[in-house]
């Protein structure tokens, strides 16, 4: 056993890992992260995968980072610089397009064209989703109490969450219960009548779930990918300047000026305890590390049955994480390119090159893409959400060459056969052929293709089933069920052991709030 002891140690250095740790250090804890990858930021890193090409290699836009966090931390300080990513247009298959503007009304009158009804239709929804997500915006920043338990905190969380639904007053509190329990489909059919509109909203509703748009469940992920728009420091999606890693590093940055240390390629095997209580950790090369507190920034798989043998835990709570919905149904393609991909929709180079690229067409577009997944295969015609950060950040791609963001769904972590190298390929020839039929020269443009699946996804990151969330962010396992019933509130049953990643309240995407509420709760009871 190493002799140095910490206050705390942080398994996985991924960005929550990180925030929790920093508040940890905030609040005067000796803490110890590591990282079993030679970087920090598990799925949100930057690497230079091709000489001169470096690539936000998972997550590559940033929106929902909790505004307190970066306050707290100071991250501009410490390197966080978010560029805004200016548009989003839609290409249509009649060679037409949809496309959103930074300006509002330039975008109400590009609907217009589409559809007046719509455009007429866009600020009363847009205002309703403010309303919505301010609605939310609580109850990202509690920790859920616990509805079946009589504790003192417990009923006055429930009586404040009670009296804050009640604020809402009838009509919102109904849209959101809509909001809660609608497909993003059917959601979107109360507003608006334009086909590709409507795709492309719903779009963020499936984002890394295993759902379609017509899939009851979804408008919540909707709601959750608005809620950074809304309230979010940003109140937009941006990149980043230097890929996502560099929020990972600025957060890293913040963590050790306040004292923690950070390891890399320290691959931990298991929490080691005694009587019942965390002692430390060991590594896979043989070394143990002692701390008063063991907080893992892995997801609730790994958390409650790798790193902890889960015979010494209660039985409910390993059948909870048994059946905890992994099921990741997204890829990830980034490309070097020696040019600018021309769009037949709007040809050349362009406004809209510095913005997204939405691939979803239609909600049956969308629909039949999530019926080849169901059935175990990859969508043939995949949703696909493009970037090119090089056009926004000239530094992620030698001069006048670029780097091309694409996220995919479906592809399903349980592939019919399995995934092999053969089909990994397949998979990326399918998101390269579907993009070419909207930008005929992208073909001739690669110079090199990283294809992602999601068993390669879990592979790297360790994130189980290759899931973006560490865990999907369905209903079920959403609030005080996050990973399980009656252990939502980042404890678990080993004394001195917690949990602080996306796997736990409020869920996924680089948003930091799991670290943070982890911590808190950790200091708060004076752990
Ligand atoms: C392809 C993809 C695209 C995405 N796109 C976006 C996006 O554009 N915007 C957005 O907001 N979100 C996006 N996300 C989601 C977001 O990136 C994640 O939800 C978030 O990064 C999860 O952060 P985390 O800190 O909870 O965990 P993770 O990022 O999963 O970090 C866990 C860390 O633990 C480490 N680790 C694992 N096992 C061990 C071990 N035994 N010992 C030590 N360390 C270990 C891992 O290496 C990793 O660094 C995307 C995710 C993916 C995969």
């Amino acid at each position: 056993m190493s002799r140095r002891r910490y206050d705390a140690i942080v398994i996985g250095g991924g960005h929550n890992a990180l925030v929790a740790a920093a508040y940890l250090a905030r609040a005067k804890r000796r803490t110890l992260v590591l990282e079993k990858r030679p970087l920090v930021g598990g799925a949100s890193v930057t690497e230079e995968v091709y000489p001169g090409f470096k690539f936000s290699v998972f997550s590559y836009v940033v929106s929902l980072l909790r505004p307190e966090i970066i306050r707290d931390l100071e991250l501009p300080k410490h390197g966080l610089q978010i560029l805004p990513l200016e548009s989003t247009i839609t290409p249509l298959d009649d060679g037409d397009y949809l496309a959103g503007w930074p300006d509002a009304d330039e975008s109400r009158n590009e609907l217009r064209r589409h559809s007046p009804r719509d455009a007429d239709a866009m600020s009363i929804f847009g205002r309703l989703m403010h309303h919505m997500a301010m609605a939310v915006k609580p109850i990202l920043g509690m920790i859920p109490p616990d509805p079946t338990s009589l504790s003192p905190k417990d009923l006055a969380g429930l009586l404040k969450l009670g009296r804050h639904f009640r604020s809402l007053g009838s009509e919102h509190f109904h849209a959101l219960h809509k909001l809660m329990t609608m497909s993003s489909a059917d959601y979107l059919d109360e507003w608006f009548e334009f086909d590709a509109l409507k795709a492309t909203k719903s779009a963020s509703g499936i984002i890394g779930t295993f759902l379609g748009p017509r899939s009851p469940g979804s408008a919540y992920v909707l709601l959750h990918h608005y809620m950074g728009e809304i309230d979010g420091a940003f109140r937009a999606w941006g990149f980043q300047k230097g890929g996502t890693g560099a929020i990972s590093e600025s957060i890293a940055s913040a963590a050790k000026a306040l004292g923690t240390e950070i390891r890399t390629g320290a691959d931990v095997v298991a929490v080691t305890t005694k009587d019942g209580k965390a002692t430390g950790v060991a590594l896979k090369n043989g070394e143990e590390i002692g701390a008063k507190l063991v907080i893992s920034g892995l997801d609730p798989r790994l958390t409650f049955t790798r790193l902890v043998d889960p015979k010494t835990l209660p039985g409910d709570l390993v059948e909870g994480i048994r059946r905890y919905k992994f099921r990741g149904s997204s890829g990830k393609v980034n490309l070097a390119l020696s040019g600018l991909p021309s769009f037949t929709c709007m040809p050349g180079k362009g406004p809209h090159l510095r913005g997204a690229i939405s691939i979803s067409p239609s909600i049956e577009y969308l629909e039949r893409a999530y019926d080849d997944a169901k059935y175990g295969e990859f969508s043939r015609h995949p949703y696909m959400d493009i970037v090119i950060p090089s056009m926004i950040d000239p530094g992620m791609a030698p001069p006048g060459k670029h780097v091309m963001s694409i996220f995919v769904q479906y592809a399903p972590y349980q592939l019919n056969g399995g995934w092999t190298d053969a089909r990994r390929e397949a998979f990326g020839d399918t998101v390269i052929k579907t993009l070419a039929r909207y930008a005929p020269n992208l073909e001739s443009l690669i110079l090199h293709r990283q294809v992602l699946t999601p068993a390669d996804i879990e592979r790297i990151t360790g994130l189980s089933e290759g899931n973006i969330f560490q865990g999907e962010l369905a209903l079920h396992q959403l609030f005080f069920l996050r990973p399980a019933p009656a252990w939502a509130k980042y404890r678990t049953p080993v004394k001195g052991y917690w949990q602080c990643g996306a796997g736990t309240h409020p869920g996924g995407g680089i948003m930091g709030a799991s670290g943070r509420l982890a911590a808190l709760e950790i200091v708060g009871r004076g752990a």
